[in-house]
C-alpha cells in the first residue's frame, strides 16, 4: 500500500516535472518567435530606407546621366548600384524589367556602366536553414537556457524538481539504523515515538492523539544528530528529506519562503517522511534581534505557517539540528512546533567505547586491541572525532605494513587528532630542543609529584602540525564528571610545570607557554567566576556561558569594579599556582635534569620510562644522602606524594 502510494506520488510528480518543461519550452519558443519577428522587422525597415523602387524612366534617365555605377539583372528585377556621392548614404536602387527593352544593354555599355546577371543559390533551402531557422532555433536555445537558470535561483524548489539549486537530498532508504548509532541512548529513547508514530499513525488518531510535528536535536557538532535523524528515517523505513537552514536563504528576498513551500510540498507528497532542517539556527534566529534581515525573517514566517498549516495525520516529522538553542526564535520552540528538545551531548566513557566499537566493526583490528584504554585517553571527544581517529589508525596500519589494526596505531592516531601530525621539518636548535624537554618534564614530573594530576603516559618533544612544539600526554585512570577545588587547583600546578622548570633551569623564559597561561587562566576564572570556589566572591555567580554547545565564551555579569577585583583574584591564584609549581620542582632539580636529559636525546618516552628515570635518580639520591648522614632535603609530604603517585602511575601503565 506504502509503496503503491509512493509510486502514485512519484509518478504526479514526474507528470509535474514533464508539464513545467512542456510549459517553459513553448514560452520560450514563442518568445523566440517574437524576438526573431522583431528583428527581421526592424532590418526590413533598415534595408527600406537604404533600399528603394524607381520607376524604369527614373532608370533610363540615370543612364543617360552617367549616374550608374552597377547594374545586376536579378530574377524578379534590376538592381542599380549608383555612384556614390561624398558623405551620402549608400542606397540601392530596384526596378521591374520592361519587356522588349532588348537595348538596354547597348545604352548601359555606352553610358560605361558595368553590369551582370544574378547567379542564382543552387542551395537556396541551406541559406533558409542558416540564415532563416538556426538564428530561430539559437535564440530559443538561449531563452530557454536563461529561463531555466532564473527559475532555478529565483523559484527555489527541490531537488528532482529541478529547478532549484538548494542543497536538498532526498533518500528513499537512508540504510542507517539505530545500531549506526553508539551511545546517545536518551536521545534514541525519545526518538522511539516518532519511529511508532510514523509506522503506526493510526494508533494514535485513534485515541485522538495530536501527533507530534517536530524535534529538535541539540547538542555540540558531530556528536550525531544527522545520524540520528537518518537512523529514524531508517528505523521508520520513511524517505529522509534534508535541507541545511543556510540553504534556504539566498541574497533575493523571497526565495527561502517559496524554498519552504516546496520542500513542504514535496514531503506530503512523499509522506509519511522524515524533514531534517540541519543548522536552523541559519534561519530559525530570533526575530527581535537588531540587525533584521527580511530574506531570513520571511522564510522563518514561512517555516511557521507551513508547520502550522500540515496535516500531521499524514506522517510527516519536522526534526532539526542546531548547536545554538539559545538564539532561535521564541516561535519556533512552542508546542505544536519543535515543541520536543532533544539533546545529543558529547558521549560519557561507555559512549565513546561504544562508538568506537560501531567504526571498528568493519576495520581488522589486532585481539590486543583495547577501546577502553582509547576511550580514557578521549575524554571529551565527539562521535565524528572517533570515527576519524579509527580511520586514522586504520590508515596508520597500511602505511605502517600492516594487516590489522594494533593499539599502538590506535594510540598514534590519537594523538594526530589532538596535535595534529608529526612536523618532521621543524628542526629545533639543540638549545631549543633543551628547553622544550624541560618544559615538558616539568609538567610531567608536577603530574607524578602531585597526588590528585593524572598519570603520565607519554612524552615527547617532537613538533606536531597543530603547533605544540612538545607534549605529555595524560590519560586519567577514570572518567571524571565532577572536578573538586584541588584537583583544579592541582591542573593549575600542573600546567605551570613547564614555564617554572625554564625558569629554575636555564633562568630565562620563553613563549612556549603561551598555551599553558591561556589554559589556566581560563581555569582560574571560571572558579571563582562560575563554581563558586573564591573565598572573596563565595557562591555569587559572575559569569554565565553562551553558545555552550560551541565551547562558548563566557559573558560577565557584574560591573566594572567588580570585574576588576575579579581579574585581581585570578592573578593571585595564578600567582600561587606557579610558586607551588615552582616550589615543587626546585626540590627535584636533579630528576628533572636527567628525565629531561634522556628525553633530549630519545624526543619521545613512555610513562614507564619516565618513572623508571625517576625511581632510579631518587633511589640514588637518597643512599648518596644516606651515606653522607644527611636527611633528605625534601619535605616529608612531597616524598609521600612522590611514592604513592609513582605506584599509582607504575600499576596504571603495567595494567
Ligand atoms: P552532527 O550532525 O551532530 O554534527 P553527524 O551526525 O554529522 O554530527 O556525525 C558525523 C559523523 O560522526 C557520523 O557520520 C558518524 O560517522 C560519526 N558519529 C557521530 N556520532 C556518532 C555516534 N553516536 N555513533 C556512531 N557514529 C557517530
Amino acid at each position: 500500500m506504502d509503496n503503491k502510494n509512493q509510486n502514485q506520488n512519484q509518478n504526479e510528480n514526474e507528470n509535474g516535472n514533464r508539464n513545467q518543461n512542456l510549459r517553459m519550452i513553448v514560452i520560450c519558443l514563442i518568445s523566440a518567435v517574437i524576438i526573431f519577428a522583431l528583428y527581421s522587422y526592424m532590418q526590413n525597415q533598415f534595408k527600406k530606407s537604404t533600399y528603394k523602387e524607381i520607376t524604369y524612366t527614373e532608370f533610363n534617365q540615370m543612364i543617360e546621366a552617367k549616374q550608374i555605377e552597377k547594374v545586376v539583372f536579378k530574377t524578379d528585377r534590376i538592381e542599380i548600384t549608383p555612384k556614390k556621392e561624398q558623405n551620402a548614404l549608400k542606397i540601392t536602387y530596384f526596378t521591374g524589367y520592361l519587356e522588349g527593352d532588348t537595348d538596354v544593354y547597348e545604352r548601359l555599355n555606352a553610358a560605361g556602366v558595368s553590369y551582370s546577371k544574378e547567379v542564382t543559390e543552387s542551395n537556396a533551402w541551406l541559406q533558409f536553414i542558416l540564415l532563416d531557422i538556426l538564428p530561430l532555433v539559437l535564440i530559443w536555445g538561449a531563452m530557454y537556457f536563461i529561463f531555466r537558470r532564473i527559475t532555478q535561483s529565483a523559484g527555489g524548489g527541490i531537488m528532482g524538481v529541478g529547478r532549484s539549486n538548494a542543497k536538498m537530498y532526498m533518500q528513499a532508504d537512508t540504510g542507517v539504523t539505530f545500531a549506526d548509532v553508539a551511545g546517545q541512548e536518551e536521545a534514541k529513547e525519545s526518538l522511539v515515538e516518532i519511529i511508532d508514530f510514523l509506522q503506526k499513525p493510526e494508533k494514535y488518531l485513534r485515541i485522538g492523539a495530536k501527533c507530534p510535528k517536530g524535534a529538535l536535536l541539540v547538542g555540540p557538532p558531530g556528536t550525531g544528530k544527522t545520524l540520528l535523524a537518518k537512523a529514524v528515517a531508517g528505523e521508520a523505513k520513511v524517505p529522509f528529506f534534508s535541507l541545511s537552514g543556510s540553504g534556504f536563504v539566498e541574497m533575493f528576498v523571497g526565495v527561502g519562503a517559496s524554498r519552504v513551500r516546496d520542500l513542504f510540498k514535496q514531503a506530503q507528497q512523499n509522506a509519511p517522511c522524515i524533514i531534517f532542517i540541519d543548522e536552523i539556527d541559519a534561519i530559525g534566529k530570533s526575530r527581535d534581534s537588531q540587525f533584521g534581515n527580511d530574506e531570513r525573517e520571511q522564510t522563518l514566517n514561512q517555516l511557521l505557517s507551513e508547520m502550522d498549516g500540515f496535516d500531521t495525520s499524514k506522517g510527516i516529522v519536522i526534526l532539526a539540528a542546531t548547536n545554538r538553542p539559545e538564539v532561535l526564535d521564541k516561535a519556533l520552540l512552542r508546542p505544536g512546533r519543535f515543541d520536543r528538545r532533544i539533546i545529543v551531548d558529547k558521549p560519557d566513557l561507555k559512549g565513546r567505547v561504544d562508538i568506537l566499537k560501531v567504526h571498528s566493526k568493519n576495520v581488522l583490528m589486532h585481539d590486543s586491541v583495547d577501546l577502553e584504554a582509547i576511550g580514557l585517553a578521549t575524554s571529551g571527544a565527539v562521535g565524528s572525532d572517533l570515527a576519524n581517529i579509527v580511520n586514522e589508525a586504520a590508515i596508520l596500519a597500511v602505511k605502517n605494513g600492516r594487516t590489522v589494526v594494533k593499539q599502538e596505531d590506535l594510540l598514534e592516531s590519537v594523538e594526530v587528532v589532538i596535535a595534529g601530525k608529526e612536523k618532521k621539518d621543524r628542526i629545533l636548535s639543540p638549545e631549543e630542543k633543551k628547553i622544550v624537554a624541560y618544559h615538558e618534564v616539568g609538567h610531567a614530573l608536577i603530574t607524578a609529584l602531585m597526588k590528585d594530576a593524572e598519570p603520565v603516559q607519554k612524552i615527547t618533544i617532537v613538533p606536531r602540525t597543530m603547533g605544540a612544539l612538545g607534549y605529555v600526554l595524560q590519560v586519567p585512570e577514570e572518567e571524571k564528571y565532577l572536578m573538586s577545588k584541588d584537583e583544579l587547583k592541582t591542573r593549575l600546578v600542573t600546567l605551570f610545570g613547564g614555564r617554572a622548570a625554564e625558569e629554575l633551569c636555564f633562568h630565562t623564559i620563553t613563549t612556549g607557554a603561551a598555551n599553558d597561561i591561556e589554559q589556566a587562566t581560563s581555569i582560574a576564572r571560571a572558579m571563582i567566576t562560575q563554581y563558586g570556589m573564591s573565598e572573596k566572591f563565595g557562591l555569587m555567580g559572575l559569569e554565565s556561558v553562551e553558545n555552550r554547545y560551541l565551547d562558548g565564551r563566557p559573558v560577565l555579569n557584574c560591573g566594572d569594579e567588580t570585574a576588576s577585583e575579579i581579574d585581581h583574584e585570578v592573578m593571585a591564584l595564578l600567582k600561587e599556582s606557579y610558586d607551588k609549581a615552582k616550589e615543587l620542582l626546585s626540590g627535584n632539580l636533579d630528576v628533572l635534569a636527567a628525565i629531561a636529559d634522556h628525553l633530549t636525546e630519545k624526543e619521545t618516552i613512555t610513562g614507564k620510562e619516565f618513572m623508571d628515570i625517576l625511581h632510579k635518580v631518587r633511589t640514588k639520591l637518597q643512599g648518596e644522602n644516606t651515606e653522607a648522614g644527611e636527611s633528605v632535603d625534601e619535605s616529608a609530604e612531597v616524598s609521600e606524594a612522590l611514592a604513592e603517585a609513582q605506584s599509582e602511575a607504575e600499576d596504571e601503565i603495567d595494567g
